[in-house]
């Protein structure tokens, strides 16, 4: 071990040994791996090693696969056999709604470019896995690139191509502290101090306190994972072919053979947290007691799905610990305020997503950003409510029993909930809210009357006339929303306007305006749809998503120059937005100054009865609208004379589902949906805010090059969509003659236009006005043509009224 080295990984799983083979790959030499005991001491020797498709998140699912192809090449490149089987893998669905979201699912994977699946009846299911009984499946999906491997083989063919590149590994060494220095890290082991450039915290289930050891707590904990291998079963040894991975989602188990027996694992419904600070230090190579009275249900479920397990023979139970976040997916990348730490943590599928992320994180490191759009599993996407250890075990508790429970788009979960309230939740809540959650704060989606229940559903639900209701009073009246669900940060300091200039991409709004900003990385892709308000006082704002907030944060302080500060007032502003043909007439009763002849995209601070607000004349809906920003304790008073000043006006409180729809119908694009970091400026129109002769800025160069070359292969468009008792939501395939040419970014009901609408990036052959196309739409493929955008009030009367 040498005292100094670029990068220092900690832990020597599965995960570890990735980034560190995916660091030598990409260049990097004076890189050392250290591990406490020997290489997969942690989770990662008694994994069942199974790899498989599917993900909720397509980026994630676009990780995976690639994972599953780099399994091979580790083996080629190491010599070390990874002990492959890739048997291909079915998905079952046990009822109608699990079957419909299946084939729903099936598309999504078309979407994505993972062809290499299809769907099959359930005698089809039966034939491909001849043991297994088919009673209640109504049908199933197959992967051919499914399987699985040696979970030991694979950590070492990691470590051994890494170490052919030219990194180190050093077992048997334990890190003990973390100290924070001006070039990096100081890592003080068993066996000596190392100082580095970059630390990552690879500790799988001991994340926890490599974390501490930097002052961090990481929303992670471990929880016990069952399954049983069996002695050889008759009916698999007179098989001439090797069983499929099989998933039973309504079983809540997962089968692969072993040797000549079967392997069947539980997703506990009953789960058990285990360890939620981290293992003990002397944790070694060992198992949990199995506890077979909490997965009795779930086995009896297995024994009926594989009746061959009757009469077979448990050879072992194997009962161990694994991490979850909250959301179940990775804690990647570099930790908020923690220069040089790095987070590669709370894989919970090591041996599938591993690869992903090593490459992801390396990716990071020696070029400041990964390729693919990692939100998904980006550390940065919690804040710091997440490190309350109740808010830990209910989320993560809930992923774990939920892992293979179905969650309908329209579904509220309630773990880690209620836990930030707006200061006029309770009152809101009297009037009927239905709440939804962004990150920390509960956040209204509509207004219901008492005793509505909304029945989750992949389809239309019993709250679609509701938002109907609610679009209608903003396109004809006006609406009341609560938008304490937006991010606010204040710019301020004698370099707050360079500083500014040099982050966006946009023309900086004069005093007294807001206006559109794109923020870019200097690969030229998207960082941010965010709106500059000038106050005209030297202060600035900056507005964007509420649960983006730990996240540009972090972009922020990563840019910050000298002479500026920039302050999240997410804990101390709150406020409302009136929007509706009538919002002027409610916000002139309340103040004697001039908020009616503000003009469209104005800002100033007026007085709102007895309360000082900074007022914007903006509104997503599309309607002449006003976004009024209060401290936190006037939230309450606000709410209360707005709707008083409104109320002969026949205002309504709106949520969240309206302004999805409004916004939709006027082809406004939102983050996480038309706006991600995979995509750039040409593809989404986000260049037609670009100032070109503004001079530099973060990602001039690339957004230069895209303008001036051949232009973006895909662009944004609205469609129309001939849909029937269901909208596009999200990453449905979009066909021209039967060939795939793009995907949707988001979609919905237009309430106003009476229409079905979706925005999508399609290839640019297929953008024009006019084309006809077809979508997949919860499984079902339906017309569709492109429209031009903004189908109500293109020319954005409304808004200028
Ligand atoms: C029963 C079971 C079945 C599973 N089945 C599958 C499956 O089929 N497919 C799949 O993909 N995944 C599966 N998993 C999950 C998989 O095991 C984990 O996702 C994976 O092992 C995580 O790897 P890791 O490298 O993050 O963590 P770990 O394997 O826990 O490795 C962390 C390493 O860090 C070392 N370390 C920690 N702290 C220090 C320190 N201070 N100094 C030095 N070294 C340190 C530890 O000794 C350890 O070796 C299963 C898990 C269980 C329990």
């Amino acid at each position: 071990m040498k005292s100094h080295y670029r990068v220092v990984v900690i832990g020597g799983g599965v995960v570890g040994a990735s980034v560190l083979y995916h660091l030598a790959k990409f260049g990097w030499s004076d890189i050392c791996l250290i591990e406490r005991s020997v290489l997969t001491a942690g989770s990662s020797w008694h994994a069942a090693g199974g790899f498989h498709a599917l993900n909720a998140d397509p980026n994630i699912a676009a990780l995976q696969a690639y994972t599953i192809d780099l399994l091979s090449q580790i083996e080629q490149e190491s010599g070390k056999s990874v002990g492959m089987h890739m048997t291909g893998g079915l998905t079952l669905a046990g009822t109608p709604d699990r079957w419909e979201w299946l084939q729903s699912a099936y598309r999504i994977f078309q979407s994505i470019g993972i062809e290499d699946v299809r769907l099959v009846t359930p005698e089809e299911a039966g034939e491909l896995c001849p043991v297994m009984s088919t009673h209640g499946i109504l049908g199933g999906m197959w992967a051919d690139r499914e399987g699985y491997i040696d979970t030991t083989g694979t950590v070492h063919a990691y470590a051994g191509a890494a170490k052919i590149n030219g990194a180190e590994v050093i077992e048997h060494n334990r890190v003990l502290e973390l100290h924070q220095t001006s070039e990096g890290w100081d890592v003080i082991t068993e066996k000596g101090k190392v100082s580095c450039e970059h630390v990552i915290n690879a500790g799988g289930l001991w994340a926890k306190q490599v974390g501490r050891m930097a002052g961090i707590e990481l929303p992670v904990s471990p929880l016990a994972h069952h399954y049983l291998l069996t002695e050889n079963i008759p009916d698999i040894e007179a098989l001439d072919q090797e069983l499929p991975l099989v998933v039973d989602l309504e079983g809540f188990t997962y089968m692969r053979q072993d040797q000549q027996g079967m392997l069947l694992g539980i997703y506990e419904i009953n789960h058990q947290h285990w360890m939620m600070d981290g293992a003990p230090w002397d944790y070694g190579i060992e198992l949990l007691e199995e506890d077979i009275n909490r997965i009795e249900n779930e086995l009896t479920l297995g024994f009926e799905r594989y009746p061959v397990l009757q009469d077979a023979g448990v050879k072992n139970w194997v009962n161990g610990a694994f991490t979850f976040s909250p959301d179940g997916n990775p804690l990647v990348g570099p930790v908020p305020g923690k220069r040089g730490y790095w987070c590669a943590c709370a894989v919970m599928a090591g041996f599938l997503q591993g690869g992903g992320v090593g490459k992801s994180l390396a990716e990071w490191i020696i070029h400041g950003e990964p390729e693919a759009d990692v939100y998904g599993m980006d550390v940065a996407r919690y804040g710091p409510y997440a490190a309350n250890k109740q808010y830990i075990r209910q989320t993560t508790g809930q992923f774990y029993t939920r892992r293979f429970v179905m969650t309908y788009p329209n579904e509220q979960l309630p773990a880690g909930r209620p836990l930030k309230k707006a200061p006029a939740y309770s009152d809101m809540s009297a009037a009927g809210c239905y709440w939804g959650i962004s990150w920390d704060l509960e956040v209204p989606l509509y207004f219901a009357p008492a005793g509505f229940e909304e029945t989750p559903s992949l389809k239309r639900s019993n709250a679609f006339d509701i938002v109907a209701d609610e679009c209608r009073a903003v396109r004809e009246g006006v609406g009341l929303l609560d938008i304490s669900g937006f991010s606010r940060f204040e710019v301020s300091g004698p370099n707050a306007e360079a500083w500014l200039d040099r982050l966006t991409a946009g023309r900086l709004p004069q005093p007294g305006r807001a206006r559109l900003a794109p923020m870019l990385s200097p690969e030229g892709r998207l960082k941010g749809d965010l709106t500059l308000f000038n106050w005209g006082d030297g202060s600035w704002w900056i507005m964007g998503s509420y649960y983006l907030r730990a996240w540009h944060m972090r972009w922020f302080d990563d840019h910050l120059d000298d002479g500026v500060s920039v302050r999240d007032l997410g804990e101390d502003t709150v406020g409302f937005s009136l929007a509706g043909p009538k919002s002027r007439d409610v916000i002139v009763k309340l103040t004697d100054g001039a908020v009616g002849e503000l003009p469209f995209m104005g800002c100033a601070d007026f007085d709102i009865g007895l309360l000082r607000c900074r007022v914007g004349r903006l509104s997503v809906a599309g309607e002449l609208g006003y976004e009024i920003h209060c401290r936190m304790g006037d939230h309450i008073e606000l709410r209360r004379i707005l709707l008083e000043a409104g109320a002969d006006l026949g205002i309504r409180e709106y949520g969240f589902n309206a302004l999805l729809s409004l916004r939709l119908e006027k082809s406004f694009g939102i983050w996480s949906a038309e706006f991600t970091q995979g995509y750039t400026p040409g593809m989404t129109g986000m260049d037609r805010w670009i100032a070109w002769d503004k001079g530099d800025f973060i990602g001039r160069e690339a957004a230069l090059a895209e303008r001036d070359g051949d232009g973006p292969a895909q662009r944004l468009v609205t469609l129309e969509i001939d849909a029937l008792d269901a909208d596009a939501s999200g990453f449905e395939p979009i066909w021209s003659d039967g060939k795939r040419v793009g995907f949707v970014t988001s979609g919905g009901f237009g309430h106003s236009t009476g229409k079905s609408l979706a925005m999508a990036l399609v290839d640019r052959d297929y953008a024009a006005e006019g084309t006809g196309l077809s979508v997949h739409v919860v499984g079902v493929e339906r017309p569709a043509k492109v429209i031009a955008p903004s189908p109500y009030d293109p020319g954005g009367k409304a808004m200028r009224a």
